[in-house]
């Protein structure tokens, strides 16, 4: 079995919490730069490669513009996103802008800004070319629906998901943004999420070959971009593997010669949007254990709760759990870890073997980089937490302070004594 490593230590973080209490996230930049420069390596082959970070995953413009060095561009779906990219000094065409059910003043945005616009539906043609006119390049999101086998719980399978265009609209839509003025083309897919097997991406590569073979038969449009969209999985268990992303883009260099540059269709920039991958395994949430009780089971309460990381609520997964300076003892105890939500679901891991865990304790929650701050919520009053930033030399910045009370009633204009901050901040 895999051991699930930490970046740092119960010393190093007794200092940080000096500083900054806990509950916090903490990005290891180190790990970070080096699991960027390996995919775009993967991809070196290729004429031109552009992996697109979705903002989604860790929505601060310090990532961004640390991803944007490492010579990544970022894919937005909103309007906030956009401002984060830009913030990061992440424009033009460095911008995929691939949202769905999207208002006129995003697109307006989009478009102002210099992005590529990726289209959800045949029916956005109209609406772009109405509200904000027909950009020169413009991209199209396919779903193949039950013409892929496959799908994942995340995403489902793509004939139930939202998301895309038919292949027959695909057909249409390219000639359709042709006849309103756009010259340049590209085409995007995202079916899976969260996969570990890598044969997965190299079947969607040759689906998309395939299809821009086909568009270019039937409708004489040259793909200029292909995405392949995220969907690169976490090892969130200490038993699963990375993706082998050499084998991947080995996988994809192959079908490229075969299937694009053999037919004449090069040269075809290769695009991803990946988020998890990226920065997922390189966060991690650190709470102090507060209560323990012992009733039909046993528990422990955390200052962290699904605010800060919804994942195992809401989808049940799996996040490896580390008691910092505890990790060379046997896990010789079962605890529910909770958080302090009054919901029965607010719990990171449900009968997890650990070694015992007492008041105080330092408990670190992996995998927590990407989904993690980013779902993050105010019920019950809760507040979000600050977000570091361990840098190589094992310095430590801050990336976004914590929310105060003041930050959670800012939006309330409610005249009373109880919701006046100058008394709520003096304690
Ligand atoms: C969520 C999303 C991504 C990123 O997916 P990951 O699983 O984080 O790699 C990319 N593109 C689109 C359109 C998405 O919705």
């Amino acid at each position: 079995m895999a051991e699930k490593k930490v970046p740092f230590n119960l010393a190093q973080v007794q200092e940080i919490t000096r500083t900054y209490p806990t509950p916090f996230h903490i990005y290891d930049e180190e790990g970070i730069r080096t699991n960027a420069r390996r995919l775009k390596a993967a991809f070196s082959w290729a004429p031109e490669f552009k992996e697109y970070f979705a903002v989604k995953a860790t929505p601060n413009p310090y990532l961004l513009a640390l991803l944007k060095e490492e010579g990544f561009g970022a894919d937005c779906s909103s309007l906030a996103e956009l401002y984060l990219a830009q913030a990061a000094g992440i424009g033009g065409e460095e911008i995929m802008f691939s949202s769905n059910a999207t208002p006129a003043n995003e697109y307006q945005a989009a478009v102002d800004m210099g992005a590529v616009i990726n289209l959800d539906d045949i029916s956005h043609i109209e609406y772009l070319t109405e509200h904000v006119g027909m950009p020169e390049m413009i991209s199209f999101r396919y779903n193949p629906g039950p013409l892929m086998a496959g799908g994942n719980d995340i995403i489902g399978y793509p004939e139930e998901a939202k998301y895309g265009l038919t292949k027959e609209q695909i057909l249409q839509a390219y000639p359709m943004a042709k006849a309103k003025g756009a010259t340049r083309f590209g085409l995007h897919t995202m079916v899976i999420s969260n996969e570990l097997s890598p044969d997965g991406f190299v079947t969607t590569a040759k689906m998309m070959f395939d299809l821009i073979g086909e568009i270019y038969e039937k409708t004489g449009i040259r793909m200029e971009l292909v995405d392949f969209g995220g969907g690169i999985g976490v090892p969130y268990r200490p038993e699963q593997e990375a993706v082998d992303l050499e084998y991947v883009g080995e996988g994809v260099r192959r079908a490229y010669e075969e299937m694009i540059f053999a037919k004449g269709l090069a040269p075809l920039k290769i695009t991803m949007e990946c988020g998890r991958m990226i920065t997922g395994p390189y966060g991690y949430l650190v709470a102090t254990a507060l209560h323990k009780k012992e009733i039909y089971k046993n528990y422990v309460g955390l200052d962290a709760c699904m605010a800060n990381l919804m994942r195992p609520a809401l989808y049940g997964s799996y996040h490896h759990i580390t008691v910092l300076g505890k990790e060379g003892l046997p896990c010789d105890h079962v605890y529910d870890v909770t958080g302090s939500l009054c919901e029965n679901n607010d719990k990171f891991a449900v009968d997890r073997e650990l070694p015992e865990i007492n008041r105080g304790d330092v408990v670190v929650i992996h995998d927590a980089g990407a989904h993690g701050h980013a779902m993050g919520f105010n019920y019950n009053g809760k507040l979000r937490s600050a977000e570091l930033l361990l840098r190589p030399d094992h310095s430590v910045k801050l990336i976004r302070r914590a929310e105060t009370l003041a930050d959670h009633f800012a939006t309330l204009d409610f005249p009373g004594a109880a919701l006046d901050m100058s008394s709520i901040l003096k304690k």
